[in-house]
């Protein structure tokens, strides 16, 4: 569960705002749990949840059976990165792209050699479909879908287990969406990785996903098999989705 304090001026106490309550999950390796749910229902918040970007008020996390522990989370760290909608924000426009891939393990594997951490990130950078004289161009040099590829290798360089995709091709023209959807299943197939994929999109979600759980005010109000919850939805909120996806 979340909570947020929200409001509280001059003249007015403070509320609390439930953001996330009684949501769980488990994730697989090889597999992917969409998160569906309208605006503000509370997926970025679980997605920073995840990857402890932000504490839960309470709850528990775990990876590979063990309760993940503060204050470092070094397992976390590592082994669950995040790729966000906006690749233009999360990128930073002074640095290379090379730098840009580098620096996860300059921060967290400082026993990676110089040269090892970029042959690491030229190696991801063609594994994403981008060339090598890419590695010393800056982020405004690319396309929004080349952009979200950087930093999906970014996400790649320290060899993670999860990857939490929030909203990852909602920013980028509808005419690429499924060029960066299918390197992301293609990613999956090799590399084995588990997936959170957090979309409001239904018809991404049906391309892409094994599971689902659909949130709504802040919970989770259906959960199950793609198959299942495409066939036969249960609560209100999901027929009415469905109902409006074509
Ligand atoms: P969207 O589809 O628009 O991205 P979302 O499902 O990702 O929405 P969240 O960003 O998780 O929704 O927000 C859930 C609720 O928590 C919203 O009401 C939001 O205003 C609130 N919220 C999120 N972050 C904070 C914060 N840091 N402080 C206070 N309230 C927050
Ligand atoms: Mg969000």
């Amino acid at each position: 569960a979340r909570h947020y304090e929200v409001g509280g001026g001059l003249f007015s106490k403070p509320q609390v705002l439930r953001a996330v309550l009684r949501v769980d999950f488990n994730l697989y390796a090889g597999r992917t749990l969409a998160v569906v749910g309208e605006s503000g229902c509370g997926k970025s918040t679980l997605a920073r949840m995840v990857t402890m970007i932000e504490e839960p008020t309470s709850g528990e996390l775990t990876l590979d059976g063990k309760p993940v522990i503060k204050p470092a989370w070094p397992e976390l760290r590592t082994d669950v990165q995040i790729v966000f909608q906006d690749p233009y924000g999360s990128l930073n426009p002074r640095q290379r792209v090379g730098t840009i891939l580098m620096e996860p393990l300059v921060i967290n594997r400082p026993d990676i050699s110089s040269a090892d951490r970029e042959a690491r990130a030229r190696e991801m950078l063609g594994l994403v479909g981008l060339r090598p004289e890419h590695f010393d161009r800056y982020p405004h040099m690319f396309s929004g879908g080349q952009r979200q590829r950087i930093a999906i290798a970014r996400a790649l360089m320290l060899d993670p287990k999860v990857l939490v995709l929030d909203e990852p091709v909602s920013a980028l023209d509808v005419s690429i969406q499924s060029a960066v959807l299918n390197l992301l299943i293609d990613l999956q197939e090799r590399l084995n990785l588990a997936y959170l994929f957090i979309s409001h999109d239904l018809s991404v979600v049906r391309h892409v996903c094994d599971d689902i759980i659909v949130m709504y005010l802040g919970q989770a109000v259906e959960t199950g098999p793609k198959e299942e919850v495409f066939a036969s939805p249960r609560h209100p909120y999901t027929k009415a989705l469905l109902s409006a996806t074509p």
